[in-house]
């Protein structure tokens, strides 16, 4: 195998290297199918199998409620931003979103074309640097859902804990961020994450839908726009994303077997708090999220001028760190550093920054 360079990509992202592997050993036969994962139909028992692995997998990481719905759909988070007011906000209804970030903007866009936004708060005059707070968050009591974006994947911010929407169903945007720390998923109406992030390839969207909500979408929607459609179909009303399906079991297996989410959210925090401290200990460097809102999965940062961030840039990827010019609509430099991203990655890129401090600063 040619060499692994270290991918500090934003999406689609590094996968655990162990995932690869396997894939790669049971690529042209799965065990006791005689058949690629590629080649299989989507309704043999081996695909049910995979699919059942999937979900149980995401069940059991997450603590998943009985009464939520774990779906596998396709159209990325994108279709998300459509099919979350297609199916849960009325013509005539109104729906909460925080805008708090592009993605989030973008999910408001969408729904306008369904119903009426609200917006319950927005940080977009000071460029999505940090989160509102709680005073500067109004909920309307009649929104349909409120709607947010857990981690700002361009800006590099980032929710703790979620902010009180009262009794209206929290809709959220998962898909930076998903399963990097524990989640109360009773308290979300709806939580939707495409999987080239945290938990897996492009080309599957992980939904996890409580069970009244994920009927509310009327019948006279287009059949794939609709939740109860994948329910009613058990993920499969045509042909899903096999592949992609196959790759979120491995992936969620992985993430089970490094001890949970709780050991999963200590490595992020341990990743992020080492790269942190050093944009913290030099004025060269400079985070771009005020440090109360920061991400722990894209670490936003700028150097002193555009010229010094393009050679950063270059050197670093020659260097073998790869994947750190920032969002094109923001600038700067961002190192995306999600689940699967290995600490002695994080480490590199530490010593690199020192290095090219002393060299260029
Ligand atoms: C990457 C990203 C998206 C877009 O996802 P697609 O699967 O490409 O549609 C949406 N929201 C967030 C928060 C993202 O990070």
């Amino acid at each position: 195998m040619a060499e692994r360079v270290f991918n500090f990509g934003a999406g689609p992202a590094v996968l655990p290297e162990p995932v690869l592997e396997r894939i790669r050993q049971d690529l042209p036969a799965l065990p006791g199918v005689g058949m690629s994962v590629l080649e299989i139909s989507h309704r043999s028992s081996a695909f049910d199998e995979i699919l059942a692995a999937a979900e149980t997998g995401i069940r059991a990481l997450a603590g998943v409620p009985d009464d939520y719905h774990v779906l596998f759909l396709q159209g990325g988070a994108t279709l998300q931003f459509s099919m979350v007011p297609m199916n849960l906000l009325p013509a005539d209804g109104e729906a909460d979103y925080l805008l708090t970030g592009s993605w989030a903007a973008q999910a408001a866009r969408e729904a306008e074309k369904f119903g009426s936004v609200r917006v319950a708060a927005t940080t977009e005059p000071e460029g999505y640097r940090r989160l509102p707070t709680p005073g500067e968050i109004g909920v309307s009591p009649d929104a349909a859902y409120a709607h947010l974006t857990t981690n700002n994947t361009i800006a590099g911010t980032q929710w703790g804990a979620m902010p009180d929407v009262g009794d209206r169903p929290l809709v959220v945007d998962a898909s930076s961020d998903i399963f990097s720390r524990p989640i109360d998923v009773a308290a979300h109406g709806l939580i939707y994450a495409g999987a080239q992030k945290n938990l897996g390839p492009a080309g599957v969207t992980v939904v996890i839908v409580r069970a009244d909500l994920a009927e509310r979408g009327s019948p006279a929607l287009p059949k794939l726009m609709r939740y109860a459609t994948y329910v009613q179909g058990g993920s499969r009303p045509n042909t899903p994303p096999v592949f992609a399906i196959y790759v979120v079991s491995l992936v969620t297996a992985w993430l089970r077997g490094q001890g949970g989410l709780e050991a999963v959210a200590a490595r992020n925090e341990r990743k992020a708090a080492k790269l942190y401290a050093a944009i913290d200990g030099t004025d060269f460097y400079r985070g771009v999220a005020e440090p109360g809102s920061r991400s722990l999965m894209n670490v936003t940062f700028r150097l002193p001028t555009p010229e010094l961030e393009k050679r950063f840039v270059e050197e670093a990827e020659a260097a073998g760190l790869a994947g750190l010019k920032g969002h094109r609509s923001v600038g700067g430099l961002r190192a995306s550093i999600y689940n699967a991203f290995p600490e002695a990655g994080v480490e590199a890129l530490v010593t690199f920054m020192a290095e090219f401090e002393r060299v260029r600063g």
